[in-house]
């Protein structure tokens, strides 16, 4: 259990054992103990937070309708029945009639805080991103030295668009809260591509040894491929596998999507 404490708030994250990778969220007003449960899947983890800190459900927030993200929806709602799921109006169908839609731009209060909605699309077309302090629970879009697939639902060009339009935007110093522990296997997929990036090596020698901990958008800037489509040695990398790929960015971010997706 990690458990940050912020200025008024706090957020417990954990890898939900069942699933294997998915971790989940809760947000909590220290003041109020009102909270928000993002993407629920290890819902007996999430009731003992809940009943040992006195929180309140105000909502269930997915940040996108895949299957592991919603998993623990219906348990939670009914645990506190105030409470609804809050879902992008693209996934609204995917989820239980007891839920809201939200939208880019949208703030979603707890407490005494509230968290803003950032549409992301490409991992799936509902996918949201949540914002708060230096905080972005970033949900399958960004994941440590990686991006989201899009097998299911999602288009490697829309995902394209939203990094380059928002992830690539957003400061520097702004910390990940990822879907998924998946960070071994993408720097091993990196270094694969690019294998004399020094900030990938030294990051997998890290996560090797102490597993993998929350990162900021500008460490990734350093290693992650699908934030580097202009590094030479990538593009060099990319074209021993096709020699007439053209190197624009958007081709290149394609191109390392559908090599990852073979890996
Ligand atoms: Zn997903």
């Amino acid at each position: 259990m990690h458990i940050i404490n912020e200025d008024g708030f706090t957020i417990h994250r954990f890898l939900a054992e069942q699933s294997g990778s998915n971790y989940n969220y809760i947000i909590s007003c220290d003041e109020t103990k009102e909270c928000l449960v993002i993407d629920p899947f290890d819902v007996i983890t999430i009731m003992q937070i809940i009943r040992e800190n006195d929180f309140r459900v105000n909502y269930v927030v997915n940040t996108h309708t895949h299957p592991d993200h919603i998993h623990g929806n219906d348990p939670v709602i009914k645990v506190f029945l105030e409470s609804k799921i809050l879902v992008h109006e693209k996934g609204l169908d995917n989820v239980s009639p007891r839920s809201e839609t939200i939208e880019d731009g949208d703030e979603i209060s707890f407490g005494r805080h509230s968290i803003k909605v950032i549409h992301t699309p490409g991992h799936c077309p509902e996918h949201v991103t949540l914002k708060i302090g230096n905080y972005l629970f970033i949900g399958d879009t960004v994941f440590v030295s990686g991006c989201g697939n899009t097998r299911y639902g999602g288009d490697p060009e829309i995902l394209y668009t939203t990094f380059a339009n928002k992830i690539m935007g957003f400061d520097d110093n702004l910390k990940l809260l990822v879907g998924h522990r998946y960070a071994e296997n993408n720097l091993k997929f990196a270094l694969s591509i690019a294998p004399d990036n020094q900030a990938a090596k030294d990051k997998l020698k890290e996560v090797e040894k102490n597993g993998e901990k929350i990162t900021t958008i500008g460490e990734e800037k350093t290693y992650n491929p699908f934030m580097r489509l202009d590094d030479p040695n990538i593009i060099s990398g990319l074209k021993k596998n096709d020699p007439d790929m053209s190197d624009d960015p958007k081709s290149v971010f394609v191109k390392l999507r559908e090599l990852r997706n073979s890996w």
